[in-house]
C-alpha cells in the first residue's frame, strides 16, 4: 500500500521508525524488536538507512520482513550522498525486486572524508537528485523526504531551505517527515511557513520518546532539537530514576501527539527506536483516541 493513501485519509495515522542492525550479529534481536513493535499495528512502519549506506540489505530485510509477517506497510530510507551512481541504481533496483513501494529519499550526512573531498566529484549533492532518480526508475514509488522546523545546519536561513524542500517536493516528494521536534509550537509555526511557500503535501511531525537522561544529550547532539523548560525539567527530577524516566518520558511523547491530534494534525511519525515497550506504552495511552478505524 502507498503511504500517501494513508496519509490522505481523513482518519488518524501514527507510523513507527525501526533500524536495521548494524552487524550481523545483531541481525537477530533487531528482527524480534521489530517484529513486536509490528504487532502493535501502526499504520505503517519506517527503517532507516545505515549512514554510508553499510546496511541496506538489512533495511531491505526487515522491511521484507515485516510486510510479509504483518502486512504493515513499509518505508524503506535510502541516502544518497556517500554513495555513486551505479550504488545507488543497484540500491532502487533491489527495492523494486523486493516489492518495496514506499521509499525516503535523503541526502545523509556529510561523512569528514566527504567534507574534505570536492563537491563536484560527488554523484550525487542533495536529496532532490535521488528523487529524480527514483521517478525515472520506472518504479511507481511513493517517496518521502525529510524537512527540518529548527532549519537544516547546513542552511543559511530558514527560507533559503524551504526553497529547498519545495523543490524536492516539485520533484516528486509526496510528503514530508521532520527531524524530531520536543515543542509542537515549532512545528506548527513551521507548517504555516511551508503553506504559505505553497508546500501543500502531508508533513508528519517526528516525536522522539525519550526514556533515559543520556539519550537526551544523545538526540540535541545529533538533531540540534531545542529542549523545552518543561521537558528539561522532567529530565533533571526523573533522570537518575529508569523507570521513572521512561514512564515521564513516553507521558510526554504521549501528550506531545495528542495535541497534535486535537489540533488537526492526523499523522505522526514516532521514532520508537526498536523499543517495543515504548511503541505498546504509547500505542496503549492512544487507543480510545485513535478510536476503531484507526489503521484500518
Ligand atoms: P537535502 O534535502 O539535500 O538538504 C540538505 C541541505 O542542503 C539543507 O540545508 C538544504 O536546504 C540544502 N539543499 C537541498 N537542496 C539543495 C540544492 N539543490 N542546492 C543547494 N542546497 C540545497 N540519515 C541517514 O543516514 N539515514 C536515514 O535513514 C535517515 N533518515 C532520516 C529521516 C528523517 C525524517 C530525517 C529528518 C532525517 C534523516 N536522516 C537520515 C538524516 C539526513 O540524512 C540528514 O539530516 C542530512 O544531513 C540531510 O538530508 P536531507 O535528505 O534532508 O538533505
Amino acid at each position: 500500500m502507498k503511504i500517501i493513501d494513508i496519509l490522505n485519509k481523513k482518519t488518524m495515522s501514527l507510523s513507527f521508525e525501526v533500524f536495521p542492525a548494524k552487524k550481523e550479529s545483531g541481525l537477530e534481536s533487531v528482527h524480534k524488536a521489530t517484529r513486536e513493535i509490528a504487532s502493535c499495528r501502526p499504520s505503517f512502519m519506517s527503517v532507516t538507512y545505515g549512514a554510508g549506506g553499510g546496511t541496506s540489505k538489512y533495511t531491505l530485510d526487515i522491511a521484507r520482513d515485516i510486510k510479509e509477517a504483518y502486512g504493515i506497510p513499509m518505508l524503506a530510507h535510502l541516502t544518497c550522498v556517500s554513495s555513486d551512481r551505479a550504488t545507488v541504481r543497484q540500491r532502487i533496483s533491489d527495492m523494486k525486486e523486493a516489492g518495496i513501494e514506499n521509499v525516503m529519499a535523503l541526502r545523509g550526512d556529510l561523512t569528514p572524508e566527504l567534507e574534505a573531498s570536492d563537491p563536484a566529484t560527488w554523484d550525487y549533492r542533495h536529496a532532490v537528485e535521488l528523487v529524480r532518480e527514483l521517478k525515472e526508475s520506472g518504479a511507481d514509488f511513493c517517496i518521502g523526504a525529510a524537512c527540518y522546523p529548527e532549519v537544516h545546519p547546513d542552511s543559511r536561513n530558514q527560507k533559503e531551505d524551504i526553497f529547498y524542500l519545495k523543490e524536492k517536493v516539485d520533484a516528486g516528494a509526496q510528503f514530508l517527515t521532520t527531524q524530531m521536534v520536543f515543542d509542537n509550537n515549532l512545528f506548527y509555526n513551521f507548517l504555516y511557513k511551508l503553506r504559505e511557500a505553497g508546500v501543500t503535501v502531508p508533513v508528519l511531525p517526528g516525536i522522539m520518546p525519550i526514556t533515559n537522561a543520556r539519550q537526551v544529550e544523545r538526540a540535541i547532539k545529533l538533531s540540534g532539537s531545542f529542549i523545552p523548560q518543561r521537558f528539561k525539567s522532567i529530565v533533571d527530577y526523573f533522570g537518575t530514576d529508569p523507570d521513572a524516566m521512561m514512564q515521564a518520558g513516553i507521558a510526554y511523547a504521549t501528550d506531545q501527539i495528542i495535541d497534535l491530534y486535537a489540533n488537526g494534525i492526523t499523522n505522526v511519525h514516532v521514532y520508537s527506536m526498536n523499543k517495543p515497550q515504548v511503541a505498546k506504552a504509547i500505542m496503549n495511552n492512544l487507543s480510545a483516541v485513535l478510536g476503531k478505524d484507526f489503521g484500518r
